[in-house]
C-alpha cells in the first residue's frame, strides 16, 4: 500500500499537523491502495500563508517566466504519462486505454492549450483607438482555492492549476479524498519544474473539514470548484461572506435529441457517451429524447447495444468500462435503478446487481430505461452511473421543452441532418454547450453551464480569464 500522508506546502513535502488518515480504496478491488492524511485547519492555514507570501512576487512575475516554467512542466507531464495513468486506474477505476488516452490525455491537451493562450494573451491593452490614454490591465485574482472531484481527476486539476499558474495566481489544491493520487504526481511535477516555493500547494482532505477551512479562509481570494451542486451551494455561502470570486462547475442531466433524420450511428453513439467513464461525467447525455416515428427502432438498437456493452477490470486493455468510484456511489446508483423500476419506467437492459463474473468491485450493469417520463426521478436526478433514460417526443417544440425542463444546463446534444433545424435548436437549448452529430466540444472551447450546472467557464481563453481581475487605468500616456 502506498504511503502518501504528506502535503506539499511552500515547496516541501511536509507532515500533517494533526495526524488523521484515511485509506484510498481501489474501486476495482474494494481494497485500500494508499493511505493519505486529512488536512486540518492548521494545515490549511500554513498552505494559505505560503500562497499569500508567494503571491507578493509571483503575482508580478513576467509572462515569459511563466511560459518557460509551464513548458518545463508540460514536458515533465509527458515523461510521467504512465505514472499519472496508473494512479488514475488505481484511484478511480478508469480502464487502462481510456485512462491513458482520455483521462491523462485531456490533462496534457489543456496544458498545451493554456500555454498557447498565455503566449497570445495581452495583459495590458488600450481601451480602443477612441481612448488611447485608457488602459485595461488584467491582473491575477490572488490566492486561489482549487477543489476537484474524482471523476476526471487530472482533467479537472489541469483545468484549474494550469490557468491559475498562467495568470500569476498562487494556489492551494485540494483534490478529492477519493482520488488524490494523480494530483500528488502533478505536485511532484510542479516541484521538479521548480515553480517558486508557495506558488502551488497541495493539501489532501475531505469536504466538511479541509474543504470548509479552505473556502472560509479570509486570505483566499478566489474559489474554483468542480463537484456536486450540494457542495457548490455550501461553498458559495462561505464565499459570499467576504466576496470571494467563485467559479463553479457542477452537475448535469444532458438531453440528447435524436430526430428521425439522424445519422445511422446516432443511437449507439448516444448510449456510448452516456456509459463512458461508467456514466461518471457531468456532461453525459443521460436523457435520450427520441422522435416517436423512430422510437421502437431506437429501443431495439439500444437493447442490443447495452446488453453487449462490456464491463471489465480496468487493468485490462480494451474499450470496456470499469467500476464506479465507491461503495456509496454504487449504492446510490442501485437505489436509483430500483426507483426507475418502481416509477414504472420499462427496463430494457441492465438493472439491479453486478454484471456476471464481477462480484468483487463496484461494477454496475449498463442500464437502459425506455418509456421514461421527464417527471420521473431517474430523468431529473444526476445518477452518475451508466444509466440511460429514453423519452419519446412528438415534434421539435416538445423536444426543446423536455430538454430544457431540468434544473441543470450543462451540455445538450442534437442529432439531425437538417442544419437549419439544428441551428434553431442550438439557440433555444438552455445549456452552456450543445454538441451536434457527435462533433464534440473543442478542448479550448468554453466549458461550463447555465442554471444549477454552475457559474463561470473553464478551458481555453475563457478559462484563463476566470483567474484574472480587470483594472481600468485612465491617464496612461
Ligand atoms: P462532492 O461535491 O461532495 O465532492 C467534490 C469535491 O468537493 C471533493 O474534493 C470534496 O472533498 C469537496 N467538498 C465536498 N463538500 C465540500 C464542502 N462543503 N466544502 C468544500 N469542499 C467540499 O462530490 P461527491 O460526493 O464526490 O459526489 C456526489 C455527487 O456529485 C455525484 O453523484 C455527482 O452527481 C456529483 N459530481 C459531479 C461532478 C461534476 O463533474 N460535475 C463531479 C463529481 C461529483
Amino acid at each position: 500500500m502506498l504511503e502518501k500522508r504528506s502535503f506539499y506546502i511552500n515547496g516541501s513535502w511536509v507532515n500533517s499537523k494533526e495526524q488523521k488518515d484515511i485509506e484510498v480504496i481501489n474501486p476495482a478491488t474494494e481494497k485500500a491502495c494508499a493511505v493519505i492524511s486529512l488536512g486540518s485547519k492548521t494545515d490549511i492555514n500554513d498552505a494559505v500563508l505560503a500562497a499569500k507570501e508567494a503571491f507578493k512576487t509571483w503575482g508580478y512575475s513576467t509572462k515569459e517566466d511563466r511560459i518557460a516554467l509551464l513548458e518545463t512542466f508540460y514536458s515533465l507531464y509527458k515523461k510521467r504519462w504512465n505514472d499519472i495513468t496508473d494512479a488514475i486506474i488505481q484511484e478511480m477505476g478508469a480502464p487502462k486505454d481510456f485512462a491513458s488516452k482520455l483521462q491523462t490525455g485531456t490533462g496534457a491537451s489543456h496544458t498545451k492549450s493554456f500555454i498557447k493562450y498565455l503566449k497570445e494573451f495581452e495583459f495590458e491593452k488600450p481601451l480602443g483607438d477612441h481612448a488611447k490614454n485608457q488602459r485595461i490591465l488584467y491582473e491575477p485574482k490572488g490566492v486561489c482555492a482549487l477543489i476537484t472531484p474524482w471523476n476526471w481527476p487530472m482533467n479537472q486539476v489541469c483545468l484549474k492549476v494550469i490557468p491559475a499558474l498562467a495568470s500569476g495566481c498562487t494556489m492551494i489544491l485540494k483534490p478529492s479524498e477519493l482520488a488524490p493520487l494523480s494530483a500528488m504526481v502533478l505536485a511532484e511535477l510542479i516541484d521538479e519544474a521548480k515553480f517558486p516555493n508557495g506558488v502551488f500547494n497541495l493539501v489532501n482532505g475531505d469536504g466538511a473539514t479541509t474543504g470548509d477551512a479552505l473556502t472560509s479562509h479570509p486570505d483566499v481570494n478566489m474559489i474554483s470548484f468542480t463537484g456536486s451542486t450540494r457542495a457548490g451551494s455550501l461553498i458559495s455561502q462561505n464565499a459570499a461572506k467576504d466576496f470571494k470570486r467563485v467559479s463553479l462547475e457542477l452537475g448535469g442531466k444532458g438531453a440528447n435529441i435524436i430526430f428521425k433524420d439522424a445519422d445511422n450511428e446516432a443511437v449507439e453513439r448516444g448510449a456510448l457517451r452516456c456509459f463512458r467513464n461508467s456514466g461518471q461525467s457531468c456532461n453525459a447525455p443521460t436523457r435520450m429524447l427520441v422522435e416517436k416515428s423512430m422510437y421502437s427502432e431506437a429501443i431495439e438498437r439500444l437493447k442490443k447495444y447495452a446488453n453487449e456493452f462490456k464491463v471489465d477490470d480496468p487493468n485490462k486493455e480494451g474499450e470496456h468500462i470499469g467500476p464506479v468510484i465507491s461503495h456509496t456511489q454504487f449504492n446510490k446508483i442501485q437505489s436509483l435503478i430500483q426507483k426507475g423500476i418502481d416509477e414504472g419506467a420499462k427496463l430494457i437492459a441492465g438493472g439491479p446487481g453486478k454484471p456476471d463474473g464481477l462480484s468483487n468491485g463496484y461494477y454496475v450493469k449498463p442500464t437502459v430505461f425506455a418509456d421514461v417520463n421527464n417527471n420521473m426521478e431517474i430523468a431529473r436526478t444526476e445518477i452518475f452511473g451508466p444509466v440511460l433514460s429514453v423519452i419519446p417526443f412528438e415534434n421539435e417544440e416538445e423536444a426543446i421543452e423536455i430538454a430544457n425542463d431540468t434544473e441543470y444546463g450543462l451540455t445538450n446534444y442534437i442529432q439531425s441532418q437538417d442544419s437549419e433545424k439544428v441551428k434553431r435548436l442550438a439557440r433555444k437549448l438552455r445549456s452552456g454547450m450543445v454538441d451536434v452529430n457527435g462533433a464534440g466540444i473543442a478542448v479550448d472551447a468554453p466549458f461550463g453551464g447555465f442554471k444549477h450546472s454552475g457559474i463561470g467557464r473553464e478551458a481555453g481563453k475563457e478559462g484563463l480569464l476566470e483567474f484574472l481581475e480587470v483594472k481600468s487605468v485612465g491617464g496612461w500616456n
